[in-house]
């Protein structure tokens, strides 16, 4: 995404710190709606709407707000707190989540 971070130019500050200038955003997935986007052209659309659609939180952030959590992927402050919940407590089974993971990716594969 460097060419999109790079139309911050220099005016891009972190929306935390408000200081540093913006180098990332925050890919937190915030809905999982799948808002159709249009075009005129039908090739776009098409192009445009493929795949499953992810709402990010999308705060521009910089280096030192930013907690990465995977390839390519950083979170801000406020979603980084959320994130550590994101693992299921013991009274959920979580050995059924195993279980289930490894039946739903065998059931996908062809
Ligand atoms: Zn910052
Ligand atoms: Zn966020």
């Amino acid at each position: 995404m460097a060419d999109v971070i790079d139309s911050f130019g220099s005016n891009g500050i972190c929306a935390v710190c408000k200081r540093n200038p913006v180098n990332r955003w925050c890919d937190y997935v915030v809905d999982y709606s799948n808002p159709l986007t249009f075009f005129r052209d039908y090739k776009d659309f098409i192009e445009a709407n493929r795949g499953d659609k992810y709402e990010t939180c999308d705060l521009p952030i910089c280096d030192k707000c930013a907690t990465n959590v995977g390839k390519d992927r950083d979170l801000c402050p406020h979603h980084m707190g959320l994130h550590g919940k994101a693992q299921l407590p013991d009274e959920y089974q979580r050995q059924r989540q195993g279980r289930e993971r490894a039946k739903i990716y065998t059931a996908e594969r062809p």
